[in-house]
């Protein structure tokens, strides 16, 4: 894992969201958990040696940033906001996130299947919130505060973590640093109102994005950039008369960044998708 200050570890170079923890005078905060079942039970193993995990937040309810929880169960408390444990694995017709979590095992952790629970296993006890809150938390853990700031936008539940005494911004999803934007889920108005509030914040030298390479303040003008760019050419194209299935195939960025680390095979998904969910927000009401 990368040391982006002493205390603060992060993994952005496997399959999965970029999992981080932080180490305190008083144990150990995790922020999110790894999808891939052999990297949960190793961070969570390397987070230990640091001393006892007091909490384990998530950012956000897409499976790439809870699933690993799973592997934490009595490490701590989970901690996420309530549209994370509303959407906390809930299969949905466009995604099944336990059976995407499996299909990344035979390619990106096939030492993962030993540790793969069934299905009826998992649901049982995923190891969703014990401190579920709505609006904003702060955590104070030995000399460390924790500002969770719900950021809503590319989730309904998207929280952001403010370290202060690290100058530390883990921004979760908000921001894709130089990898393709997910934003079928999305509301891109709250989104760029996110994009506001963690601008806004003084102090910050380090960003920690959802994926991607640790990056600065500086890069949210691109991911802004990036969001205004989707919305208007899906606009355009309604504009223009084109159909779903023509703006799906027509507007496309897959040019502009390569997908985070091993999800290449859905470059097509995600491109498409983006552009279908703009173009059913912007028709709505026709
Ligand atoms: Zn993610």
């Amino acid at each position: 894992m990368e040391n982006v200050t002493s205390n603060i570890f992060t993994e952005t170079k496997v399959r999965g969201c970029n999992p981080s923890y932080v180490t305190t005078s008083d144990g150990v905060v995790i922020i999110d958990t790894p999808q891939l079942p052999t990297r949960a039970v190793q961070m969570r193993k390397d987070a230990e040696e640091h001393g006892k995990i007091r909490y384990v937040i998530n950012t956000e309810h897409h499976v790439d940033h809870i699933f690993g929880n799973y592997y934490f169960k009595g490490a701590g408390e989970v901690v996420h906001h309530q549209g994370v444990y509303d959407n906390f694995m809930v299969v949905a017709p466009e995604l099944d996130p336990f059976a995407y979590a499996k299909e990344a095992l035979p390619t990106d952790d096939p030492e993962g299947e030993a540790i793969f629970p069934d299905r009826d296993e998992y649901y049982t006890d995923p190891n969703k919130g014990s401190i579920v809150f709505d609006g904003n938390l702060t955590l104070r853990v030995g000399g460390h505060t924790f500002e969770l700031i719900h950021t809503p936008g590319h989730t309904p539940g998207q929280v952001a973590v403010y370290v202060p005494e690290e100058r530390a911004l883990f921004t979760g999803d908000t921001i894709f640093s130089e990898c393709q934007t997910w934003l079928m889920t999305s509301n891109v108005e709250q989104w760029l109102a996110a994009l506001d509030v963690i601008e806004a914040l003084d102090d910050v030298d380090h960003v920690i994005p959802g994926h991607g390479p640790v990056t600065t303040q500086r890069y949210i003008a691109t991911q802004r950039s990036m969001l205004l760019e989707w919305k208007t050419s899906v606009a355009v194209a309604v504009a223009k008369g084109w159909s779903r299935e023509e703006t799906m195939e027509r507007v496309q960025f897959k040019d502009r960044y390569p997908v985070d680390i091993g999800q290449e095979y859905m470059m097509d998904y995600i491109n498409s998708h983006n552009a279908a969910s703009l173009y059913d927000k912007l028709t709505a009401n026709v």
